[in-house]
């Protein structure tokens, strides 16, 4: 059934995997990522609470947390801020060791939540299938 659907484009996301678990004002630039990606493709997108019902399984995680690749760290001696695995794995983790916003502004240290999810969003569905992405960007 969960591949069908993907293949119809509908699409289930969860915010609550990771082992540093999920933040609450992470919920509303994931969720605007998330509307511009379906206003932009054929995919609808919608949140679940259930982790094991999701294609996307997105979260805050620290150092090793067990799928293999560890985060580095806080920037900018840690240079991967967020990374995400291809269909059908899903998983979307965010460095939990970097400064976090909902909404950047210039000279700010902080990374903004919405624009690492519209960036991970994009290469987990749009390019390089199979693979693993590591984020590094900085605004
Ligand atoms: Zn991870």
């Amino acid at each position: 059934m969960g591949t069908s659907l993907i293949r119809l484009g509908f699409l289930r996301y969860s915010m609550d995997s990771g082992n540093s678990g999920t933040r609450g004002d992470s919920m509303e630039p994931v969720a605007k990522a998330f509307r511009t990606w379906q206003g932009n493709t054929h995919f609808t997108f919608s949140r679940v609470t259930d982790t094991t019902n999701a294609n996307i399984k997105i979260g805050f995680s620290s150092r090793d947390h067990g799928d293999g690749v560890p985060f580095d760290g806080p920037w900018p001696l840690g240079q991967v801020i967020a990374h995400a695995f291809a269909p059908i794995d899903g998983r979307f983790h965010y460095d939990a060791d970097e400064q976090w916003a909902a909404g950047v502004s210039p000279g700010s240290n902080s990374f903004d939540l919405e624009t690492v999810a519209l960036h991970e969003i994009g290469v987990m569905y749009f390019s390089d299938p199979g693979k693993i992405h590591k984020e590094n960007l900085k605004n």
